[in-house]
This record gives structure tokens, C-alpha cells and sequence, in this order.
């Protein structure tokens, strides 16, 4: 057997262990268990597992990063569990649910009943500690591509955000403090527009690693109206003043006028998505 072939033989060798025992440990209770698929997946750095339709019955694969030597055991066996709950939430059966598969933590809530937590918390642990390490260093390849990509993508909104007559993140500021010093509660921490890939189609995000809402980039454009940018920063502060100062709670209606509030809405729900489309950078 060539070198290649071996790999591949005990890559599979291992998923069908890893799958049998999991289902003989833990999921005794999946009907027809002899019909799920266990494959090599893509490498990938978001994605450890996944889990469609195949020709018989669920189909599983599974990030091949997490089969070489060094991952801890009990992250494939929490990545298989993880999949493995889907399966039982009807995802790649022919009952396949519409609610979207992590709704309400429920595959959290499935592995705890399943007395998987423990094991699960482990394998998280791995991930955030060790993940982006490990992607690097086994798939350098993938890594430098997407540096190259996201370095491209920045230039653009620096070109984007740059031009003459774009509104700046100290517009922003402005407004968001203007907003607290009127309602009476604690700013926000920080805010700055948002070098926005494609597949990022909201207005705006908050990120819960530092609380800094990130506004659309494309927002920033001269034509887009004021109340819109208003109104989201509005929307973030009501929802960070409810989550850090329990108790205290406003209404976008305290914040705003109802003729902004409306000309908001309605952009939103009209104009956004053709505005992105047609005037992101790239
Ligand atoms: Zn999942």
C-alpha cells in the first residue's frame, strides 16, 4: 500500500471506530444506526464537522485536521457526539428539520442529557486554546490564503472608507454618545465600521469579545440616512444597557423621533440589500 492509501486506511479505520463506539456508548436509542456514513472532510477552519443527506441515510464527515496526531482524543469524540446530535434532531434524515440546528443551544442541552457535557467542555477547551494553532501549522496553505484575502478585502474598505464625503467613526461616536448622554446610561465602548465580507449581510454586529459594535462599512456612504446609522446604534445600546445593567431598560422610541424611527425601518427593509450589492467595495 503506498504511503497515501495507509493514511487514508486508517483515517477511515479510525472515523468508523470513533463512530461505532460513540453509538454504542451514547446513542443507542438512533434507529437504524448501520445506515449513518462516516467520511474524511474537507479541511477546513471554521468547520469540524458536518452532517447531510447521503445516499441511504445521514452522512457524517469530519475535518481530517482533527485526525492527525496531537488532537486529543476526546475532541473527536465530541465533534462525532456533536454531529451525532444533529442526527438525532432529523438532520440527514428525511425528516429534515427547518429550524436552523443550533437554535435555542439545543445540541448543548442534547449532550448534557446525554451526560456528554463534561467531555464536550474538554474538547472546547482544546478548540479555543489550541484551534488557531493547530490550523496554521497544519494547513499553513489554507491560513496564508486567507490572510491574503483578508488583507486584500481591508485594503478596499480603507480605499472604500477613505474617499472624500464618507462619513468617519467619529460621526459614529458622536452620535452613539449623544444617544447615552440622552437616555442617561453608559455608553457604548467602542464603535467602527466593519470591513464587511460577503457573506456578512447585516446592518451591524456587536463583538462579545470586547463589546465593540461593528457597523456595515457600506453604511458609511454619503447617501445612506442619518437615522439609519442612528437607529442601529440605537438598537446595540438598548440591547448592551438590558445585558450590563440589569434593570435599566429604554425604547428605541426614548432614543429617536417616530419619523426617524420609521424612515429607518424602512430603509432597512427596502434599500439595504440593493445598497450593498451595489455599492461594497470589490
Ligand atoms: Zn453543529
Amino acid at each position: 500500500m503506498s504511503d497515501h492509501k495507509a493514511r487514508k486506511a486508517s483515517a477511515d479505520d479510525l472515523l468508523a471506530e470513533t463512530l461505532s463506539r460513540m453509538l454504542s456508548e451514547h446513542f443507542t436509542d438512533i434507529p437504524n444506526p448501520e445506515e449513518i456514513e462516516v467520511g474524511v472532510g474537507r479541511r477546513s477552519r471554521r468547520r469540524l464537522g458536518t452532517v447531510r443527506r447521503g445516499p441511504n441515510g445521514p452522512s457524517i464527515t469530519i475535518n481530517p485536521l482533527l485526525l492527525l496526531d496531537g488532537v486529543p482524543e476526546y475532541v473527536l469524540d465530541a465533534t462525532m457526539a456533536h454531529e451525532l446530535c444533529h442526527v438525532v434532531h432529523g438532520y440527514g434524515t428525511l425528516h429534515r428539520p427547518k429550524h436552523p440546528p443550533h437554535r435555542g443551544g439545543r445540541v448543548t442541552a442534547e449532550l448534557r442529557a446525554r451526560g456528554l457535557h463534561a467531555m464536550t467542555d474538554r474538547a472546547d477547551a482544546w478548540i479555543r486554546s489550541q484551534w488557531t494553532n493547530w490550523y496554521e501549522t497544519h494547513a499553513a496553505d489554507l491560513a496564508a490564503a486567507r490572510t491574503a484575502r483578508l488583507e486584500e478585502r481591508a485594503q478596499m474598505w480603507r480605499a472604500f472608507l477613505g474617499q472624500p464625503g464618507v462619513r468617519s467613526a467619529q460621526d459614529l461616536y458622536r452620535w452613539s454618545d449623544a444617544l447615552a448622554l440622552r437616555l442617561s446610561v453608559q455608553p457604548i465602548r467602542g464603535v467602527e465600521w466593519l470591513h464587511a465580507g460577503t457573506r456578512q449581510r447585516r446592518l451591524s454586529y456587536c463583538r462579545t469579545r470586547d463589546w465593540i459594535v461593528l457597523l456595515h462599512g457600506v453604511l458609511a456612504h454619503a447617501s445612506v440616512p442619518e437615522s439609519v446609522l442612528r437607529y442601529e446604534l440605537a438598537a446595540w445600546l438598548q440591547y448592551l444597557t438590558t445585558r450590563h445593567d440589569r434593570g435599566t431598560h429604554f425604547s428605541i422610541e426614548q432614543a429617536m423621533s417616530e419619523h426617524e424611527i420609521a424612515e429607518a425601518q424602512h430603509w432597512r427593509r427596502y434599500c439595504w440589500s440593493r445598497f450593498r450589492t451595489k455599492h461594497s467595495p470589490g
